[in-house]
């Protein structure tokens, strides 16, 4: 029988806010263990947690961004469980009322379009870290993360295969790039994602019984132990075996999921409004004013770069797969109106060698302005489009402007006709033979002589000059 996977994601996004969610302590990265804490985000007795206003500004913007509906009240419930890293044995979410719902993401998979239905987006805090002694039998608790401002993005059961949850999550990252809201590093825990997954026959409808996978570091994870899981799924049926709903680990290394525990129901969490929170009304003109604060969206830029810039479809793609990159691309365009040349560039070879060395275009010691520069001494015929080639990586590799290499070089083209003229002559003098077969009408050994006089100008002379004069001289012959 042929099945069909069903997958809802629930991707945790940690803000860039510069504090906690409900507390004064940074959000850096790092530091020595508990000592990014406070008595807030420690849980102790008595406390008073106080809302992040930046943290909720970004929450909007994020679920403005995917269509969502922000609601006009904020309230915040307790999710509670007992979990060594969790000093309060709850966690400060949302629950009935939360921040948004009813968003979508259009993603794109096979060369067309889906949207993907997102539930809800709405705010939490962060658990703490548990560190296990490697080889030993202690365990630590590092609580700097504990508090640490959480989006949880949760779609609908939209989605039908693993390649459609890669690239969800591929553009989801995108969005909330260019949104500047996360760094969605997967590595420091900036993103996370836990996935649903029931099968059914395929075509039909309804959801069977689903697993939750969890701890998966990247999209690739992601995409690997959800095709396992698919074959397990279906193998189980067809063994006439019962799914049974719970919630399973990835092993990377083994490449399989394992059983962690039956799945948790939300009464189990006994949520409950949080005193110390009340609920408020979210005005409608903040939400409205970040609304047309946000900034233009992947999509959005892709089409302008197409109809605005003449760009086509697969270039507008790429250059709009990073905002740094778009961004960049603009800035050289304001300098160099000529989008295609430009975006041939910053495509061919400028990206080449970012790609080998590693680099981001705004890590690297090439700016807009000075690539312009030399686009236009390529224009000008001061340099021929192979010289620029060399020329490009030597800006690349120093960060000098395009003209300081050329006379430093003494690179500049030789377009001075009466220069140009005797090296000619010369070629002509020294290849009786070939200037004979020229006039005959073998046209083919007019690039020849052309070649004699680039090797005598060690490349330096423009090509379409020599061509010129050296079809004047023998023409003159005849
Ligand atoms: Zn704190």
């Amino acid at each position: 029988m042929a099945y069909e996977p069903v997958i809802g994601l629930e991707v945790h996004v940690q803000l860039k806010t510069v504090s906690k969610m409900f507390c004064g302590c940074t959000t850096e990265f790092g530091g020595a263990p508990n000592t990014h804490t406070c008595p807030v985000c420690l849980g102790f007795p008595g406390v008073l947690p106080v809302l992040n206003r930046r943290a909720l500004v970004e929450a909007i913007r994020v679920a403005l961004a995917v269509g969502c509906k922000v609601s006009d009240k904020v309230k915040f419930h307790r999710k509670n469980y007992f979990y060594p890293d969790l000093p309060k044995d709850y966690q400060i979410s949302q629950y009935d009322e939360p921040l948004s719902e009813n968003g979508r993401l259009n993603i794109k998979i096979n060369g067309g379009e889906k949207t993907i239905k997102i539930k809800r987006v709405h705010m939490e805090e962060d658990a703490g870290k548990l560190i296990h002694e490697e080889g030993g039998d202690s365990s630590f608790v590092d609580f700097n993360r504990s508090g640490m401002p959480l989006l949880e993005i949760v779609s609908e059961p939209d989605i039908n295969s693993p390649e459609e949850a890669y690239m969800y999550l591929t553009d989801l990252k995108l969005l909330l790039r260019y949104l500047g809201v996360s760094d969605c590093d997967m590595e420091k825990g900036s993103l996370r994602c836990d996935a649903n997954i029931s099968i059914r026959k395929k075509g039909g409808t309804g959801l069977g019984t689903k697993a939750e996978v969890k701890n998966m570091n990247s999209f690739k994870a992601v995409k690997s132990a959800l095709e396992f899981e698919f074959e397990r799924q279906s193998k189980c049926l067809e063994a006439g075996e019962r799914i049974i709903q719970e919630t399973r680990l990835w092993d990377p290394d083994k490449g399989i999921t394992v059983s962690m525990r039956s799945k948790e129901e939300a009464h189990d969490y006994r949520y409950f409004p949080e005193p110390d929170l009340v609920p408020f009304a979210l005005e409608a003109a903040m939400v409205e004013n970040e609304r047309k604060d946000l900034p233009e969206l992947p999509e959005a830029r892709k089409a302008r770069f197409i109809a605005a810039l003449s760009l086509t479809e697969y270039d507008a793609e790429v250059l709009t797969q990073d905002k740094d990159t778009a961004d960049y691309f603009e800035e050289c365009v304001k300098f160099y109106n000529k989008p295609k040349i430009v975006s041939n560039w910053l495509m061919g070879d400028v990206s080449g060698y970012l790609n080998a060395k590693n680099l981001s275009v705004r890590g690297s010691k090439l700016k807009p302005q000075a690539l312009a520069g030399l686009l236009k001494e390529v224009d000008s015929g001061k340099i021929s489009g192979k010289m620029a080639k060399d020329i490009v990586i030597e800006m690349l590799d120093t960060g000098k402007d395009a003209s300081a290499i050329i006379s430093e070089k003494g690179l500049a083209q030789i377009s001075d006709t009466g220069e140009l003229e005797k090296f000619a002559e010369e070629a002509i003098a020294e290849n009786a033979k070939t200037a004979e077969d020229f006039l005959n009408g073998k046209d083919n050994a007019l690039m020849f002589l052309v070649g004699q006089v680039m090797k005598k100008t060690k490349g330096k002379a423009n090509p379409a000059v020599v061509n010129k004069i050296l079809r004047d001289k023998l023409s003159k012959k005849q």
